[in-house]
C-alpha cells in the first residue's frame, strides 16, 4: 500500500442502449450528465444529477480513510439508441488523456450502466474497460459497478478485478453497491487479489419478469446472497437488456472470490444450474388494452380502489420515446373520470402550452410529427399548470437526486377530464414528484397511467400496491412481447423467445 493517500480514478458511462431506438447524441448526455474533472468530486458530495453510484462511492471512501479522488469523466443519458460513434470516441479520448495524465494511480472505479453500445462498437463497455486496463497496467485494481440490466462481455470481465451489479429492481441499491465497490477497493489497496467466474446463459428475459420483490429473478438473487460471505466476496446475477439486440445479450452469473478460482467456479455453476432449471417462469401475461379500459372504468367509478396502468411498451427508461397514445386515446374516448397520465413526451406541445399560459384553452395536438408507434391524437384542453420540470426526487430510484422533465405542462382534456403531464425530455414516470409538482394529489387519483416499465413501483407503491398494478399490452419500442421485434444480432436460439433453446450448464444439468 502506498504511504501517501491512494489515488483512485473515477469514471463512468451510463446508457442503456436499445437497438431499435434512434442514436443517442451528445445533447442527450448534456441534458442529463456530462461532467469532467474536479466538478465530479464536488457534485458527488452534494445532491446532484450524477448517477447515484458516485455519491455512494465517495461517501464510503471518505468514511474509510484517506484517499485522493482522481475524477476523469462521468456521462449519462436516458436509455435510447446506441451512442453516436463520434461521441463515444470523444468520450474514450477524454478517458485516455485523463488517465494517462493522472498516472501513477492506485485504483480505478468505473460506475457504468453496462448495457451501452455505440453505432460503431457493439461492446462499448468492454472497449472502455480494455482501454482502462491498458493504461493502468495489470496490477492496479479496476472495479466496476453495473445496473442489473447490463449486457456483459468476456472482454469486460477479462479487464476487471470485480464486477458488482445491482440486486434490486426497481433499482434502489445503486449507492449500496458503490459502497461495496469502495470496501473492496480498500481491501485490494491492502493487497487482496480476486478470482472471478463468469457464466452467460441463453436466457434473455423480458424486463417485466426481472423484478426482485418476487419471482424467478428474485429467487436467483436470494440464492446468490445465501452463497455470499467468507471467501465469496460478491455474487452478481445480471438479467441483461434484451433490447440491446447483441451477441453478448443474456443473463450472466458473476462471482468474485478472495483468489480461490475453484470456489468462484463452483458457486457460479450452482447458480447457473438453478437459473436454467427455473427458466419456465420467465413469462408474464400482460393486460389487453380493452381489459385495461374496463379496469380503469371500475376504478374511476369508485367500484374498486385506485389502480395503476403501466404503459410498459413505451418506457423511456428502456429506450421508449414516451409518446405513444394508445392508452391516452382509449381512456379519453371512454370518458373515464379521474385519470392522470404521465409523462407524455412532446416538447412542441409543452412549448405551445407555455406560450399560451395557465388557464388558457387550446387544441392539444399530440405527436404532430408521427413515427411508427407515435400516432397523432388531438383533443380540446385547458392548460392547468406550467412548470420548468426540475425537482429533487423523494422516493425510490430518484430519491435525493435531481431530475428534470424540461418545460412541462399539465393539460386537462375537455370531455373526459383526463389530466396529462406533458414533458419535453424523455423521462420515465418513476417519481411521484413528477406529478405532484404539477399540483396533482396522487392519493385522490383513481387511475394513474405511468409511462414506465417497473421503476414506478418504488415511487408509487405508497399509493397503489402491486396487486392493483396492471401492465398493459400496447405496441411500442419496449414491448415485453418479444415476438414483436425483428431481432438481428441476438444469439439464437435464446429463451424464452425460442422454445427450442437447449443448454448444458457448467458441471452438467
Ligand atoms: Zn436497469
Amino acid at each position: 500500500m502506498p504511504s501517501r493517500a491512494p489515488r483512485i480514478a473515477v469514471l463512468g458511462l451510463h446508457l442503456e442502449a436499445n437497438a431499435f431506438a434512434p442514436p443517442t447524441l451528445r445533447e442527450d448526455f448534456d441534458h442529463q450528465c456530462w461532467e469532467e474533472g474536479e466538478r465530479i468530486s464536488e457534485l458527488a458530495r452534494l445532491v446532484s444529477h450524477l448517477p447515484s453510484e458516485l455519491p455512494g462511492f465517495y461517501a464510503r471512501m471518505d468514511a474509510t480513510g484517506p484517499w485522493e479522488p482522481v475524477p476523469v469523466v462521468v456521462i449519462g443519458a436516458p436509455p435510447g439508441g446506441p451512442i453516436a460513434q463520434d461521441v463515444f470516441l470523444d468520450f474514450l479520448d477524454r478517458v485516455r488523456r485523463g488517465l494517462a495524465a493522472a498516472l501513477p494511480l492506485d485504483g480505478v472505479y468505473v460506475a457504468s450502466h453496462g448495457a451501452s453500445s455505440a453505432t460503431g462498437d457493439e461492446d462499448s463497455d468492454g472497449t472502455l474497460l480494455e482501454l482502462v486496463r491498458r493504461i493502468v497496467g495489470p496490477a492496479v485494481p479496476v472495479i466496476v459497478t453495473h445496473d442489473l440490466h447490463c449486457n456483459v462481455s468476456e472482454r469486460l470481465i477479462a479487464a476487471t478485478d470485480a464486477l458488482i451489479a445491482y440486486r434490486t429492481n426497481p433499482h434502489v441499491d445503486a449507492r449500496e453497491r458503490a459502497a461495496e465497490a469502495a470496501d473492496l477497493m480498500r481491501r485490494m489497496l491492502a493487497g487482496l487479489r480476486t478470482a472471478k467466474a463468469f457464466v452467460r446463459l441463453p436466457i434473455a428475459p423480458p424486463s417485466v419478469t426481472l423484478l426482485t420483490a418476487e419471482g424467478p429473478y428474485a429467487d436467483l438473487i436470494a440464492l446468490g446472497q445465501t452463497l455470499t460471505g467468507g471467501d465469496v466476496l460478491n455474487v452478481s446475477v445480471t438479467g441483461g437488456f434484451i433490447f440491446g439486440d447483441l451477441p453478448k445479450c443474456g443473463m450472466t452469473v458473476n462471482v468474485t472470490t478472495t483468489g480461490a478460482q475453484a470456489l468462484a467456479d463452483g458457486v457460479a455453476a450452482r447458480i447457473a444450474r438453478a437459473a436454467w432449471a427455473d427458466r419456465d417462469r420467465y413469462f408474464r401475461a400482460l393486460t389487453p388494452l380493452a381489459e385495461a379500459v374496463e379496469i380503469a372504468r371500475r376504478a374511476g367509478a369508485g367500484e374498486t380502489a385506485p389502480v395503476i396502468l403501466a404503459d410498459v411498451a413505451d418506457n423511456p427508461g428502456g429506450g421508449g420515446r414516451g409518446n405513444t397514445a394508445w392508452l391516452l386515446a382509449a381512456l379519453h374516448e371512454a370518458a373515464i373520470p379521474g385519470v392522470v397520465l404521465g409523462v407524455f413526451v412532446d416538447p412542441a406541445l409543452a412549448a405551445e402550452a407555455h406560450a399560451l399560459g395557465e388557464g388558457q384553452r387550446m387544441r392539444a395536438v399530440f405527436n404532430r410529427v408521427e413515427d411508427s408507434f407515435a400516432k397523432r391524437f388531438a383533443a380540446d384542453a385547458v392548460v392547468e399548470k406550467l412548470t420548468e420540470g426540475g425537482d429533487v426526487g423523494r422516493r425510490g430510484t430518484l430519491a435525493g437526486k435531481r431530475f428534470t422533465l424540461g418545460p412541462s405542462a399539465l393539460l386537462r382534456l375537455e370531455g373526459s377530464g383526463l389530466r396529462v403531464v406533458v414533458g419535453s425530455l424523455r423521462r420515465q414516470l418513476a417519481e411521484p414528484r413528477m406529478l405532484e409538482m404539477h399540483g396533482i394529489d396522487i392519493a385522490r387519483v383513481p387511475v394513474v397511467v405511468v409511462k414506465s416499465r417497473g421503476h414506478f413501483r418504488a415511487g408509487f407503491d405508497e399509493f397503489v400496491p402491486a396487486e392493483r398494478t396492471y401492465e398493459v399490452d400496447t405496441p411500442g419500442l419496449t414491448s415485453p412481447v418479444l415476438g414483436n421485434f425483428a431481432w438481428k444480432r441476438l444469439p439464437r436460439p435464446i429463451w424464452p423467445l425460442d422454445a427450442e433453446t437447449t443448454w448444458t450448464p457448467p458441471g452438467g444439468a
